[in-house]
């Protein structure tokens, strides 16, 4: 049995964001690459909640702007990013909140693959939603 994994990335992994901002979603390229990166399929979990999965993935894919609570656009790339776990393109932007930072195809790991992110960012988007009014989950 190994340590559990961990999908919050060292401060120092990528590149650098503010101390208070976490890291998720960033994946090594193939299961077995020699990385400090995390494998997403660590963390399919095909029982997980799907009303409370789809509620983190539209969180995860919601760009808006000038709002308090807004998730922007914070990094481009020049190519896209391809599904670890099926291939397909999947995102060439980094989105964050504030206090999370991930990439703009993690929503789709969520969606479609049963990717659960960490708890502390579960919860986030429950208080969003709260917060929003957009019913209890
Ligand atoms: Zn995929």
């Amino acid at each position: 049995m190994s340590a559990p994994k961990q999908m919050i990335l060292p401060k120092t992994k990528i590149h650098q964001v503010a101390n208070h901002v976490h890291k998720i979603g960033f994946w090594r390229k193939t299961e077995d690459e020699d990385s400090d990166l995390p494998w997403p399929g660590d963390f399919i979990d095909e029982d997980w909640d799907s009303i409370m999965r789809r509620a983190v993935a539209h969180y995860l894919g919601r760009v808006t702007v000038s709002s308090q609570d807004a998730v922007t656009v914070v990094g481009h790339y020049r190519g896209f990013s391809l599904c670890r776990l099926c291939g397909k393109a999947n995102g060439s932007q980094d989105y964050s909140d504030g206090q999370y930072y991930w990439p703009q195809g993690f929503s789709h790991y969520v969606k479609d693959h049963a990717v659960r992110p960490p708890r502390k960012f579960v919860q986030r988007v429950i208080n969003w939603r709260r917060s929003r009014n957009l019913g209890e989950l």
